[in-house]
C-alpha cells in the first residue's frame, strides 16, 4: 500500500510505544521517516530495521523540550529529504503521580516542557517547511485525559488539555496554508509509559493491574500501539484532506459514557 507515498514524516518519541508503531506503519505505507528521540540505541536500530525493509528512514537525537535542538533537527530533516510534509507530535511523559497540593513546581514544569512546549517548538519550526511544501499535516498526541478528567497525574492531564486546544488554534491559523492540524486521543495503550505508570502507582502484580485498567474500557481491554498508528496514518494521508481541528478518539469506548 502507498497511503502516504513519498511524504516526509517526522515522528517525535519514535523509539518506543506509540511513536514506534507510527513509524513502522507510516513506513509500510510509503513514507520517508525522520525519527526523533532521546533513546539513541533503540532509535538507531529502528531506522536500520526500516531501511532493511526498503524504506527511507533516519534517526536524529532530539530533546523536544529544547527549542535549539528541535529547530536544528527539523532544518536538517528538510535538508536531508528535501521537504517536510507531516509532523507527528508524539513524544510525551506521564510525570509525577500525586495530588495537586503535593506537586512541586519542578515536577509540574518538567511535564509541560516536554508535553506542551515540545509540541509548540516542533510545530513552530515545522510550519515554514510545511508552507514551503504548500501544505501538510500535523498530528498531536493528546489523550482521553485531554478531554475528560481523572484523579491522578495532574500535570499530565493539564498538558493534554493544552494540546487539545493548541491543535484547534493551529488548525485555524494555518488552514489557509493547507496545513491541517488534528489531535489523537488514545485510551490506555499498552506501552512502556503505561507499564511504568502502573508500577509507579504501586502495582505489585502487574498482570492484575493491567486487567483492572482493561475494564475501564467498554470494549474490555486496553489498546495496542497499532490501534493509534492506523489513525495517525489516516490523518497523515490525503484520505483526511477535509479533516482539520478534529479530535480522533481511539479509546475502546472509554469516553462514550
Ligand atoms: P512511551 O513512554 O512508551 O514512549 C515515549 C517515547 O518518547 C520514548 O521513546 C521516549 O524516549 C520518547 N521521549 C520522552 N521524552 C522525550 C523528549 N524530551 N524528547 C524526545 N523524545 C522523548 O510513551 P507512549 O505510551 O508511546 O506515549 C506516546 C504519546 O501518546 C505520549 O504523548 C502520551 O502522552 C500519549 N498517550 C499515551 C497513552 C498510553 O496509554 N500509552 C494514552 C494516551 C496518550
Amino acid at each position: 500500500m502507498n497511503r502516504v507515498g513519498n511524504k516526509v514524516c517526522i515522528v517525535t518519541g519514535a523509539a518506543l510505544g506509540i511513536g514506534n508503531a507510527c513509524a513502522r506503519r507510516l513506513a509500510e505505507e510509503g513514507a520517508r521517516l525522520a525519527l526523533f528521540d532521546l533513546d539513541d540505541q533503540t532509535g538507531t536500530a529502528l531506522a536500520a530495521e526500516l531501511q532493511a525493509t526498503g524504506a527511507e528512514a533516519r534517526y536524529w537525537h532530539v530533546d523536544v523540550s529544547s527549542e535549539r535542538a528541535v529547530q536544528g533537527a527539523i532544518d536538517a530533516v528538510a535538508a536531508h529529504f528535501g521537504a517536510v510534509h507531516v509532523l507527528v507530535n508524539n513524544a510525551g511523559i506521564a510525570g509525577a503521580n500525586k495530588p495537586t497540593h503535593e506537586i512541586s513546581e519542578e515536577e509540574w514544569d518538567r511535564v509541560q516542557a516536554i508535553n506542551v512546549k515540545g509540541v509548540f517548538f516542533c510545530t513552530k519550526h515545522a510550519i515554514p517547511h510545511l508552507r514551503k511544501a504548500q501544505g501538510g499535516s500535523i498530528i498531536n498526541l493528546s489523550s482521553i485525559y485531554g478531554l475528560v478528567g481523572a484523579a491522578d497525574l495532574p500535570p499530565y492531564h493539564a498538558s493534554k488539555g493544552a494540546v487539545t486546544l493548541m491543535t484547534k488554534t493551529d488548525a485555524l491559523f494555518y488552514a489557509s496554508d493547507r496545513i491541517r492540524v488534528n489531535s489523537v486521543h488514545p485510551g490506555f495503550i499498552w506501552t512502556p509509559l503505561v507499564d511504568a505508570h502502573l508500577r509507579a502507582s504501586g502495582a505489585t502484580d502487574i498482570d492484575a493491574a493491567r486487567r483492572e485498567v482493561d475494564q475501564l474500557h467498554p470494549l474490555g481491554h486496553m489498546g495496542e500501539p497499532d490501534d493509534i498508528a492506523w489513525g495517525v496514518v489516516y490523518l497523515a494521508s490525503d484520505e483526511s484532506k477535509f479533516v482539520t481541528g478534529s479530535e480522533l478518539l481511539i479509546d475502546g469506548g472509554y469516553t462514550a459514557r
